[in-house]
């Protein structure tokens, strides 16, 4: 856990959030500004600063997210949804904790904008 990092603070239960899903690796909780009619965040316990980080070492945690992406996805019933981690200033990341946006209900564009 990384000192002063919201999320971690959220993972741990220290600070509240409206919870979707937990394991021992990962937790998965409501956007607080919902982007789209569903839109929930789903991150690792332990603290990766952002995709730039993935390694050999911790890419299993990824992988697990994923599982866990399908499997929620596939509980709250949505047929088609996306999946998007901001990198960086310019990509729009705000929180420098890995984090992985799942948003439905909506027509989406694309490209982005
Ligand atoms: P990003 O801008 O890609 O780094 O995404 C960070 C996301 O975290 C934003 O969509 C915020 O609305 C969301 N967020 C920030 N603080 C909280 C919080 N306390 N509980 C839930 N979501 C939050």
């Amino acid at each position: 856990m990384k000192n002063d990092c919201l999320f971690c603070a959220i993972a741990a239960g220290e600070i509240p959030s409206s919870k979707v899903y937990e394991d021992e690796i990962c937790f998965a909780f409501y956007d607080i500004a919902p982007q789209a009619p569903v839109h929930f965040l789903v991150i690792p316990k332990e603290h990766i600063g952002s995709v730039a980080e993935i390694s050999g070492e911790n890419s299993p945690v990824v992988a697990h997210i994923f599982e866990v992406i399908a499997r929620v996805a596939r509980e709250l019933g949505l047929e088609s949804y996306r999946v998007v981690s901001n990198i960086g200033e310019q990509a729009g990341q705000s929180v420098h904790h890995l984090h992985f946006h799942v948003l439905s209900g909506r027509d989406m564009t694309w490209p982005p904008g």
